[in-house]
């Protein structure tokens, strides 16, 4: 059997210190799930049930420059720990959920606000705000049985050597091995899921030229331009 068309190349991210690549399957980008970034983005940060959209696969992009996306006036940033599965499965328990962990990245959740505010509006799908090319800047993946599972930490994005958002991993409303109970009660996850679980506040615009340094305490830093 042959492919009709060449096959679509696998994405993948690096592993830091090696040469061994982990391939994405899917990748689920949770939102508001640090109470201040809700704040000031409009909405009750009370623990409403948590909600996801996706990004591609092939969204992701570590060459650490990031081309400034068309139709748009009003690209974000947003700092965000990335969590690799390395197993998956339907209604994983709490408990034992961070043993499908494979290990922890610094990504940024890249967003055409303006458009992705059209979209909240009109009540349709957030894609072309948030699921376009190299929208999902990402540094290598930590294995966590080098750095473990971290819990608690400083989240910093900083452009231009001026800090933008800063804020705790302790603060997430939805603990990691809860978004991974949530989502495989509506999804089946599988090896190579990514999870982007939600950035703090001060979030704001880029423009070409600008450097953005994403640090997330225990896991690493990840540098990019905006070109
Ligand atoms: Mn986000």
């Amino acid at each position: 059997m042959n492919y009709v068309i060449d096959a679509p190349q696998q994405a993948t991210v690096s592993v830091a210190g090696t040469d061994d690549l982990f391939p994405i399957r899917r990748i689920y980008c949770i939102g508001r799930n640090y109470a201040d970034h809700a704040i000031e983005m409009g909405h009750d940060p009370d623990r409403e049930p948590p909600f996801f959209f996706q990004k591609n696969p092939n969204n992701v992009d570590e060459s650490g420059t990031f081309p400034y996306p068309p139709h748009t006036e009003d690209v974000h940033f947003e700092i965000e720990m990335v969590v690799a599965l390395k197993s998956g499965g339907r209604n994983i328990a709490l408990e034992g959920a961070l043993d499908h962990v494979f290990g922890y990245g610094v990504g940024f959740d890249m967003t055409r606000r303006d458009l992705q505010g059209v979209m909240k509006k009109m009540g349709r799908p957030w894609e072309i705000g948030k699921a376009f090319e190299q929208s999902a800047p990402m540094g290598p993946l930590y294995p966590a049985s080098r750095i473990g599972h971290p819990e608690a930490g400083r989240i910093e994005m900083k452009v231009n050597g001026e800090q933008k958002q800063i804020g705790d991993l302790n603060q997430m409303i939805w603990k990691v091995p809860e978004m991974i109970n949530y989502l495989s009660d509506y999804y089946e996850l599988a090896p190579g899921d990514l999870i982007m679980s939600g950035t703090p506040a001060g979030v704001g615009p880029i423009v070409r030229g600008d450097v953005m340094v994403g640090t997330v305490e225990g896991v690493g830093e990840f540098r990019c331009e905006v070109i």
